[in-house]
């Protein structure tokens, strides 16, 4: 049975994610922030079905919490095969301009700096060259990285961005350790995130403009994600799968 860390999987894509997983035959690490009972949901959810799956508490934008966070993985599950780095936030629509420092340290942390170090624990375990499987890692970008959010949120834009490039620059530093590292993007998706942007009805806003005339949903995004993650892209290594309804 292969193991696969979801970073910030008790809601959202994350979940949609972690339940898919489970699925399709993935011991799941379903890591969370802080809300305990959406990550403990997840976990009964895919017990009650006759999966694997244990609930790990880790800011991932903390660097002791990620080793906790990898330590508990070897002890539950004894490999490691697949790194989801979906973890993210942002923070309210403003211009950059009216951006402080404290804020910019929290989206960069949360959302570039997390990913880096659970990259870096991940390869530790599965490089054939530190004597592990092989694996995949997956990172759960922005159609932002695209567009650079203007007015609304540059500095989440930005870290997407940068999501971006080390998914191009690290899926050929271990390109011949076993490993592939590819990305989502996704845009648009029915999640709690856009009421921490302060517009739950973000998407309802801007539906007219997008191809499809709709929002996605989480689950949508979780089916690339798990193919990325999986043998069936086995071909594929730094590449991009925009999920964003067409825009
Ligand atoms: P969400 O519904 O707000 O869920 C975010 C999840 O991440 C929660 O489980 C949260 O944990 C966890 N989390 C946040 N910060 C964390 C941290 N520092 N350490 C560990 N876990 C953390 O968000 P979502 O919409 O599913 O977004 C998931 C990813 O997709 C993000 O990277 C986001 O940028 C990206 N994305 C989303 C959309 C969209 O339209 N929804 C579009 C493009 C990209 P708690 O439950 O404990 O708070």
């Amino acid at each position: 049975m292969k193991t696969i860390l979801i970073t910030g999987a008790g809601r959202g894509i994350g979940a949609a994610t972690a339940l898919l997983a489970a699925e399709h035959g993935y011991a799941v690490a379903v890591n969370y922030r802080k809300n305990k009972q959406a990550a403990d949901n997840v976990v009964n959810r895919i017990l009650s079905n006759g999966g694997r799956a244990t609930a790990i508490q880790a800011d991932v934008s903390k660097e002791n919490d990620v080793l906790r966070l990898f330590s508990e993985v070897d002890e539950h599950f004894g490999s490691l095969h697949c790194l989801v780095n979906n973890a993210g936030i942002l923070e309210r629509q403003m211009k950059l301009v009216d951006m402080d420092y404290n804020r910019l340290q929290r989206i960069f942390n949360a959302n570039i700096i997390g990913q880096f170090l659970c990259c870096r624990e991940a390869i530790k375990r599965m490089s054939t060259k530190f004597g592990g499987p092989g694996g995949t890692i997956v990172n759960v970008s922005s159609i932002a990285a695209r567009t650079g959010s203007p007015f609304e949120y540059t500095d989440y834009a930005a870290s997407k961005g940068a999501l971006d490039t080390l998914t191009l620059g690290l899926s050929k530093e271990v390109a011949e350790e076993g490993i592939r590292v590819n990305a989502v993007r996704p845009a648009f998706i029915h999640t709690d995130i856009h009421a921490d942007g302060g517009e739950p009805d973000r998407i309802n806003r801007v539906k007219e403009a997008i191809p499809l005339k709709r929002g996605g949903s989480a689950k949508e995004v979780a089916e690339a994600i798990l193919w990325l993650a999986s043998a069936r892209s086995s071909y594929s290594t730094g590449i991009f799968i925009d999920v964003t309804g067409g825009k």
